[in-house]
């Protein structure tokens, strides 16, 4: 019977009478950064802010999944949540440039068709998410920058609010202190290492751009499967903590932050940017699964503890593919990760030692 029913599939009957149901599938993962997140670095009252947050994500990313909406609108409703919190390192939150502004970087990706929406250096949108989405779905182009991002948004009715939105107190200190480092980084000058002998006064290192509370990425990410067997990705960003000159790092390059193909998986990075962007990440871990044919998690342990490792890569990755299959390697200290399966299994986790159920 079973065997009547695939061959009159194949034969006669539409896509929609044959397609797989993946209800039984669906599966939300998200981040919220990787960095120095250790025990010793979070007071008990932080770490219960951020597991409630993560958790209230991961709640209302599922609950699109589960009333039957698409992967796409899951990453949105999750993300919406971080990005709207104080805690992380995008929307409010955001870490601060150089010059003292908030400038955000965005990207969305859709694994049934490979279209993909990002913005980057965007100063006014509220849920920059919301922004890479519609540079997807309203307009014929993949990525925007700028003034013009911001403009698009609000053509598109998107919420804008005063750059003064993004300001919270954390992050500025955190930008006077990398700002302190960099004195001292000149003081050393009279010492000068060999490699920085003609290193431009206005030039900086790997060491100038640091990351709030410790060395920290606060990036937020998602990553969806949803009933109809449809894998999509998201990452929303301030970026790094005294970037400077129109700077923008992995998280709105498609295939280096952010990636989707439901012949593979759908990545969401959070590191140091200029490392994914060179290293391909989110494409890369996609490759090695369409190309090679390895498993998620091998594909992702490839790229996130050796390829990345080897060039001085910190950080890390959600994944998932069709099959409901995660992984979530870092190579940082930590990372806040979280997942939450269609039989109700859901888990969040922040340090290293904490294993996956
Ligand atoms: N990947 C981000 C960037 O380089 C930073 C982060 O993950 O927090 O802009």
């Amino acid at each position: 019977m079973k065997l009547l029913y695939t061959f009159a599939c194949i034969l006669f009957l539409s896509n929609s009478i044959c397609a797989q149901d993946f209800s039984d599938k669906i599966t939300l993962v998200i981040h919220g950064g990787a960095g120095t997140i250790t025990r010793a670095n979070m007071t008990a009252e932080q770490e219960k802010a951020y597991r409630s947050v993560l958790n209230n994500a991961l709640q209302q990313g599922y609950k699109v999944l589960q009333g039957g909406g698409t992967s796409l609108k899951a990453v949105e409703a999750a993300i919406m949540v971080m990005e709207d919190s104080p805690l992380f390192n995008a929307g409010k939150g955001a870490v601060f440039t150089n010059e003292g502004k908030n400038e955000l970087d965005a990207s969305v990706m859709d694994g049934s068709n490979l279209k993909a929406g990002a913005i980057a250096g965007v100063t006014t949108i509220k849920n920059p998410i919301r922004a890479a989405i519609a540079v997807m779905d309203k307009s014929p182009h993949v990525m925007m920058t700028g003034k013009g991002a911001d403009l698009f948004a609000k053509e598109q009715g998107l919420e804008i609010v005063d750059p003064s939105y993004f300001y919270t107190e954390a992050r500025y200190k955190a930008l006077l202190k990398a700002k302190e480092s960099e004195k001292v980084e000149l003081d050393h000058t009279e010492h000068p290492k060999k490699d920085f002998k003609d290193k431009p006064k206005t030039g900086y290192n790997d060491n100038d751009l640091i990351f709030t509370e410790g060395k920290k990425f606060g990036t937020v990410g998602c990553v969806s499967l949803d009933k109809f067997g449809n894998l999509a990705a998201g990452t929303s960003t301030g970026g790094m903590t005294n970037k400077r000159y129109g700077r923008v790092g992995d998280a709105p390059i498609i295939g280096a932050g952010t990636y989707a193909n439901n012949a593979t998986c759908a990545v969401s990075a959070t590191g140091h940017g200029e490392y994914f962007i060179r290293s391909v990440v989110a494409y890369d871990i996609s490759a090695l699964m369409e190309y090679k044919g390895l498993s998620l998690q091998n594909a992702a342990d490839e790229v996130v503890m050796k390829k990345l490792v080897t060039i001085g890569g910190e950080g890390g990755i959600i994944a998932l593919d069709r099959n409901g299959n995660i992984a979530m390697p870092f190579n940082s200290e930590g990372m806040y990760r979280g997942y939450i399966r269609g039989n109700g299994d859901s888990q969040i986790m922040i340090y290293k030692d904490e294993a996956r159920k």
